[in-house]
């Protein structure tokens, strides 16, 4: 069998890693398209040096454009390197590479696995939440990480090659938690003690674009009891350097950080006192790890974590005394799955 993946941005990487190695297993011809959706070293190489991922056999190089231009541009190298055309294409959760991915495969007839299948902020702005549904309505399979988004999938009249899997996020935790306890340095690096500081991370443009917006975020950080740990993403960089917000990261308080490896991010995730974020996988991870999450957004893809308590969207204004005021759920069942999802997968593509 043979299936061509197209990625392109940090969180497929992580994700890819364990459903390539699953592919790999099973003795899949697997071809990876890198659009360079995200490019620099450490948004892109450094996944593919720590985690079990193949380097692609095709870079795109395409980047830092529009997003019209950006997935035009995509769709027309992707449809040029499809001409030995593949069982399946296989894409990754909602950027603008799992977007031109789909459409190219859809046109050339080629069927189309969705893993993180059915999820849905149901926010329309958000450019996310547009790929997520055009993507599913072209898929033959549906590869759904939790009930509710099976039942979104279902609302909207998609029943037919959904299956629920679990989420290949919660199988890259278990498979890579031991590693990067046994090899991240970075609590040590930055004089961490566990529960005594807070994780954040900020990057969605409902965040980031609107400088009042981005202000009262960092403003929010400075304000809170302990530390905030804050690996910053180059598009929030770029914004704090062009809006001038700087001298918030001066603050005594804030440990400000380029981006981090996953092996880093999980050592963070698991000691922090709870994370704050606008990252979708992040949430999960919060929440996988047991940690209290403060999302900075009106809505949530992952709402059972909300739903269940272990998760509040806030307000930047509200920050402080959400943190104060968060009473642990008693309950944190299993909401991602058994860790096996990359091998339900695969399975289930092998057995069509
Ligand atoms: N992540 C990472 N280093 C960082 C920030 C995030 O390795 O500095 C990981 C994080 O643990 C999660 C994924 O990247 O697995 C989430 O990616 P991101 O927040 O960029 O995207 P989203 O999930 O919002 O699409």
């Amino acid at each position: 069998m043979k299936i061509v993946t197209i990625l392109g941005a940090r969180p497929q990487f992580i994700k890819a890693s364990v459903v390539s190695s699953a592919f790999q297993r099973a003795g899949i011809n697997e071809i990876i398209i890198h659009t360079g959706q995200h490019f620099d070293s450490l948004m892109s190489d450094i996944f593919f040096q720590d985690l079990n991922l193949p380097q692609p056999q095709y870079h795109l190089n395409i980047h830092s454009l529009n997003h019209s231009a950006m997935t035009g541009r995509m769709m027309e190298k992707i449809e040029e390197l499809l001409d030995d055309k593949p069982d399946w294409m296989c894409v990754y959760g909602d950027t603008n590479s799992t977007l031109a991915g789909a459409l190219v495969a859809a046109k050339l007839h080629i069927p189309i696995a969705h893993i993180e299948a059915g999820l849905r902020s149901f926010n329309r702005q958000m450019p996310e939440e547009v790929n997520r549904v055009v993507t599913d309505h072209l898929a033959q399979l549906l590869f759904a990480p939790t009930n509710l988004a099976v039942q979104c999938l279902e609302n909207e009249g998609i029943s037919q090659g959904v299956h629920l899997v679990g989420d290949v996020m919660m199988d890259a935790i278990l498979q890579y938690q031991a590693k990067a306890k046994q090899t991240s340095d970075i609590l040590a690096r930055h004089q961490l003690s566990r529960n005594e500081f807070y994780l954040a991370t900020v990057h969605r443009p409902s965040n980031t674009d609107d400088r009042v917006r981005l202000s009262y975020i960092l403003d929010s950080f400075t304000k809170l009891d302990h530390p905030v740990v804050f690996p910053i993403h180059p598009r929030t960089q770029a914004q704090i350097d062009k809006m001038e917000l700087s001298h918030y990261l001066a603050a005594d308080s804030i440990v400000a950080i380029p981006p981090v490896s996953y092996l880093d991010m999980l050592a963070l995730e698991s000691a922090c006192r709870c994370i704050i974020t606008d990252s979708g996988g992040i949430q999960k991870e919060a929440y996988i790890f047991g940690r209290p999450c403060f999302t900075l957004r009106n809505e949530t893809e992952w709402k059972e974590t909300v739903d269940i308590g272990w998760n509040q969207l806030v307000q930047p204004e509200n920050l402080s005394e959400s943190i104060a005021n968060f009473t642990r759920p008693s309950e944190c069942p299993k909401l991602y799955g058994n860790g096996d999802a990359a091998t339900q997968i695969t399975q289930i593509l092998l057995n069509l």
